[in-house]
């Protein structure tokens, strides 16, 4: 069943280590191994870690590697590998590398020829992903939204009308604002997942289109608590209402001045949608 033909490996070795995102229950057995018999833990937190290692009985010394300092000290890590010792790379928590530090280091010992193994293991975009019920055949993992409000419009437009999910990390205190964003440009009707808390005690997954999603938030303030995950359903022809409110906000302001098929053409030109649509949505709700 198992071939441990990679561990413990003769040569020197980066070994890049997931950690549990939230339930210790989590760590792999091969995680435990390696942890255990690696030279020195490459770690995000030291202090963070050492709990974790306190908590699996793992003696290894730790050695601080973060976004910091990350670029200068990959380089004395790659020494000690070529000296011949072993390393194991951690992050605070889930894979290393996603939205955490490691790509320096990683990319300096596959330059220097340093054999790299990676260990599977959590990650919280993969997690959120498999039990979100949004199409996974295709999706993009977006990484943290940008902190302003324009950044994050600006993120919204580029993927307005991709057709596979997207999945973000964001911070409770963002959250609210990020989601009023969203619907600026996505409108009401775009289905998007709140994944918060994975595998801990408050685990919420809760999906639903944008315009109910926000008032389920803001009924409860412990939904906009703890660690937490957005994947957005990709943008379909077919749902009629899918048209962003930024568009319908323009048709609005230009039926005020022009004939409705005027300004559905320039709505449709500027937003990238179909003339017909928006006159058929002019229509119905404007006329
Ligand atoms: N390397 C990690 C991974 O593999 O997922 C991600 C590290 S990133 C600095 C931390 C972000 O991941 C959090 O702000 C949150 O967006 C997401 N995250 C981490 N743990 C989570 C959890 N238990 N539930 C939901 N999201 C989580």
């Amino acid at each position: 069943m198992t071939d441990n033909k990679t561990f413990p490996s003769e040569i020197p070795t980066l070994y890049i280590v997931p950690t549990p995102i939230g339930n210790l229950g989590d760590i792999t057995q091969r995680a435990i191994e390696v942890l255990s018999s690696v030279d020195v833990i490459a770690a995000e937190d030291t202090r963070h870690t050492g709990k974790l290692l306190a908590h699996f009985n793992i003696p290894t010394k730790t050695y601080a590697l973060h976004d910091h300092n990350e670029q200068q000290k990959a380089q004395v890590l790659v020494d000690r590998l070529l000296q011949g010792q072993s390393i194991a790379l951690v992050s605070d928590a889930g894979t290393p590398l996603i939205s955490d530090p490691g790509y320096h280091l990683v990319n300096k010992c596959r330059q220097a020829g340093v054999k790299v193994v990676p260990l599977p293991g959590a990650c919280a975009f993969v997690t959120a992903l498999s039990a979100s019920g949004l199409p996974s055949d295709r999706f993009s993992f977006e990484g943290f939204l940008p902190a302003k409000s324009k950044g994050r419009q600006d993120k919204f437009r580029e993927i307005e009308r991709a057709e596979r999910t997207c999945i973000f990390y964001e911070s409770p205190h963002r959250i609210m604002g990020s989601l009023q964003d969203m619907l600026a440009v996505l409108g009401p009707e775009r289905i998007v997942v709140l994944a918060r808390e994975l595998t801990k005690t408050f685990e919420t997954i809760q999906g639903m289109p944008l315009g109910e999603l926000i008032p389920w938030i803001e009924e409860d303030d412990n939904r906009k608590r703890g660690e937490m995950v957005l994947l957005i359903h990709g943008y379909r022809e077919d749902v009629k209402d899918e048209i962003p409110a930024e568009a319908l906000r323009l048709l609005k302001l230009l039926v005020a001045e022009l004939p409705l098929k005027k300004a559905a053409a320039i709505v449709a030109e500027t937003h990238g949608l179909k003339k017909n649509l928006l006159y058929k949505w002019g229509l119905e709700n404007l006329e």
